[in-house]
């Protein structure tokens, strides 16, 4: 998933997705944290349609 850099900057950024996930569980909507391939810092997003969650690598060939 690409991140437009306009979506980066305007967007909280966490350091770790513990913490994005933490704001995310004490919000009102279904959040999601994704780690932002531009900053490598976790954002949230509410749109949860068609996101993947990056899986690692290993396991897969
Ligand atoms: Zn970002």
């Amino acid at each position: 998933m690409k991140t437009r850099p306009g979506i980066c900057q305007r967007k909280r950024r966490f350091a770790t997705r513990e913490a994005a996930e933490a704001v995310a569980l004490a919000a009102d909507v279904t959040l999601r944290a994704y780690k932002c391939a531009l900053c490598k810092a976790f954002h949230l997003t509410s749109r949860t349609k068609g996101l993947r969650v990056p899986r690692p690598l290993e396991g897969e060939a």
